[in-house]
């Protein structure tokens, strides 16, 4: 079946959606994204991606060419146009394109487009049962990182440098102390108490980690929003990330080290059990 997708009010077969090469999310990865996840053909917190969304935009002084209710619309539509039952929606806002200058165009018009990935097996993703490895690398990328722009080289290039170490994900180190990971949030646990890194410029404000957190609370967990070191890694009893796609998911390994028994732990576990469950009846 050949994907639809969309493009600045069309829905086409994607060898006919065309954007201009004056693009600048082309030219200057001027652009902010969203990926929303799909299950049961529904959308996963899709009000909270569409909040972001606009902060994203706030913050860049972007148009937003879409309402909320419309960008619904859209987001089921392609899920329908595409039969998608599980898989995630890829959402993409850029100034749009102008002659190439480092000064933002006087009223552009912004490019929005989407597309679907079907992945089938999204929630019974194997990796829950057995971890990821992953390796620490320094964060050298831009200051602003609560702006969920399109410019991903570095988490790219931070992808390849665990691949070639054997591992399948960075955590990025700042200061001796772990930012995220390349494209999720990173977590340890000790005890009945799971430390995040505090909310600020410095990471990405994970949707899936909002929920995340609010779901430990109420399960009478122990939540610090604070920095942590390399050296509580290696000292936890277990580690995890979140994202919109892995949703919970284990760490088990960091820098060729096991992290607690080296297996997927409980905590973790019990926090994917709830966050898929809690998610699913609160789909749309
Ligand atoms: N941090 C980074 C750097 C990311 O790229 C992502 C996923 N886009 C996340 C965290 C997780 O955010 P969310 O839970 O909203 O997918």
């Amino acid at each position: 079946m050949t994907r639809t997708v969309y493009v600045n009010g069309d829905y086409l077969p994607e060898d006919q959606a065309k954007v201009s090469i004056f693009d600048r999310g082309f030219l200057f990865a001027d652009g902010v994204y969203e990926v929303t996840s799909v299950l049961d053909g529904k959308l996963i917190d899709f009000a909270g991606h569409a909040k972001r969304l606009q902060r994203s935009l706030d913050e860049l002084q972007m148009a937003n060419p879409v309402t909320e209710e419309e960008l619904l619309a859209i987001h089921r539509e392609l899920v329908r146009l595409n039969d998608i039952d599980e898989g995630l929606i890829y959402l993409q806002i850029t100034r749009g394109a102008a002659d190439r200058d480092f000064v933002f165009p006087k009223d552009p018009v912004p490019t929005i487009v989407l597309f679907t990935q079907s992945k089938p097996g999204l929630a019974e993703n194997p990796t829950a049962k057995t971890g990821l490895k992953v390796i620490s690398i320094e964060d050298l990328r831009w200051g602003r990182r609560d702006i969920k722009t399109v410019q991903l080289l570095y988490p790219s290039m931070g992808k390849m440098m665990a691949k070639a170490a054997g591992a399948d994900d960075a955590w990025m180190v700042e200061d001796g102390h772990v930012t995220e990971g390349t494209s999720n949030n990173a977590y340890i646990v000790k005890g009945n108490t799971i430390v995040t890194r505090n909310l600020g410029t410095e990471i990405l404000h994970g949707i899936t980690r909002a929920a995340v957190l609010r779901f430990a609370r109420e399960a009478q967990m122990v939540v610090e929003e604070r920095p942590f070191s390399l050296d509580e890694v290696q000292a936890a009893d277990e580690a995890f990330i979140t994202s919109a796609s892995a949703f919970v998911m284990p760490v088990v390994e960091m820098d060729g080290a096991p992290i607690g028994s080296g297996a997927p732990g409980k905590v973790t576990a019990r926090l994917r059990e709830i966050y898929l469950d809690e998610m699913r009846k609160a789909a749309v």
